[in-house]
């Protein structure tokens, strides 16, 4: 994607989140650089100018903005809260009080805002559910209740008895029917991406920063008809690993099992996007050709559009028929670096 001075100034008088990571701009007068997005009043044309990654604007000798901090993953999970993360994925019957943090250097207040913005709620709310997912497991696969309840921490039976009813509307004893969906925040070189998995296989996995997952989480409960907790699932073992080799080079296709949320049309069209082999690219015409419907092109890249599964059902892999990088619901600067990282190791 070559873009104009004057579409990377706009696009940065605009602070438009769609260029993160497409552009970097230095400022002559000052000599910091910047993201597109940075809060900072933006300088007149004359005194900026563009990079196209961070380390030539570091070569030329700017210095990073401390307000957007242009080499900061904005979304990264801090490997503080990391540690807590993995240690309750170990054992969800672990409790972390704030003098726990405390004692590990970590401020409660700073622990507690990053998991409401990135979770929606505070870590002991989220601790509590985390818990409850691994206690559901359990009751169905026939342990005793008060034996779960006593596993998973709970200090009462009744305790265990309010929080279950909390989250799935019915007590622990009558849970025998209900479903859930695991939930799993995921760390990507491209950003935090958020997984769903249910015993069948991976049903989501969407970059946190699209704004169609609310509607897309809505989606996969209602199919399911089933809770989404945040909980492990073996599938996602197996996801993260083969996501890291994916971006690490080494991956071109995966193994991971996938249940994928649709109506047929769009599960025949994401079964193509699955064939288009890694590092290379096919327009939506191609696509509905494929399909045995030529005219189906807006069809065809409607049902891409609403793929639920990115990466592993490759939709970056669709381009406009005349080679530009059409949208792509993570972001295009996303599409265009999924693009690049797989010709790198084919050429
Ligand atoms: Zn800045």
């Amino acid at each position: 994607m070559n873009l104009s001075f004057d579409q990377m100034y706009q696009a940065s008088f605009d602070k438009n989140p769609d260029f993160e990571g497409v552009f970097w701009m230095g400022v002559k007068t000052t000599g910091i650089f910047c993201r597109p997005t940075c809060t900072a009043r933006k300088p007149k044309p004359e005194n900026v100018e563009f990079f196209d990654n961070t380390k030539s604007a570091i070569l030329k000798g700017y210095r990073p903005c401390k307000v957007c901090k242009p080499l900061e993953n904005p979304d990264e999970t801090p490997a503080s809260i990391q540690e807590l993360l993995d240690e309750l994925s170990e054992n969800p019957g672990l409790k972390f009080k704030d003098y726990d943090l405390v004692k590990r250097g970590l401020e409660p207040v700073t622990v507690r805002r990053w998991f409401l913005k990135h979770h929606g709620m505070t870590f002991h709310a989220f601790q509590r559910i985390f818990k409850i997912n691994s206690a559901f497991k359990k009751l169905q696969q026939g342990d005793n209740v008060l034996d779960v309840a006593l596993d998973n921490g709970y200090e009462s039976l009744s305790g265990f008895t309010d929080s279950f009813k909390n989250i799935f509307g019915v007590s622990p004893k009558n849970s025998k029917s209900e479903k859930i969906v695991d939930l799993k925040r995921i760390e990507t070189p491209l950003g935090t991406m958020i997984a769903c998995a249910t015993e069948n296989g991976i049903c989501m996995l969407e970059f946190s920063d699209r704004k169609a997952l609310p509607t897309e989480l809505k989606d996969i409960a209602k199919h399911f008809n089933a809770n989404i907790v945040q909980g492990d699932n073996p599938h996602f073992k197996t996801l993260e690993k083969e996501l890291k080799e994916y971006f690490e080079g080494k991956r071109l296709d995966f193994t991971v099992p996938l249940a994928p949320v649709g109506t047929d049309f769009q599960k025949k069209v994401w079964e193509i996007l699955r064939t288009i082999p890694y590092g290379t690219t096919k327009s939506y015409q191609q696509q509905a050709d494929i399909l045995g419907n030529p005219k189906a092109v807006r069809a065809v890249a409607n049902a891409n559009g609403l793929n639920k599964i990115s990466i592993i059902i490759p939709c970056h892999r669709v381009i406009g028929t005349n080679g530009t990088l059409t949208g792509y619901g993570g972001g295009i600067w996303r599409k265009q670096k999924l693009l690049e990282l797989e010709k790198a190791i084919l050429f």
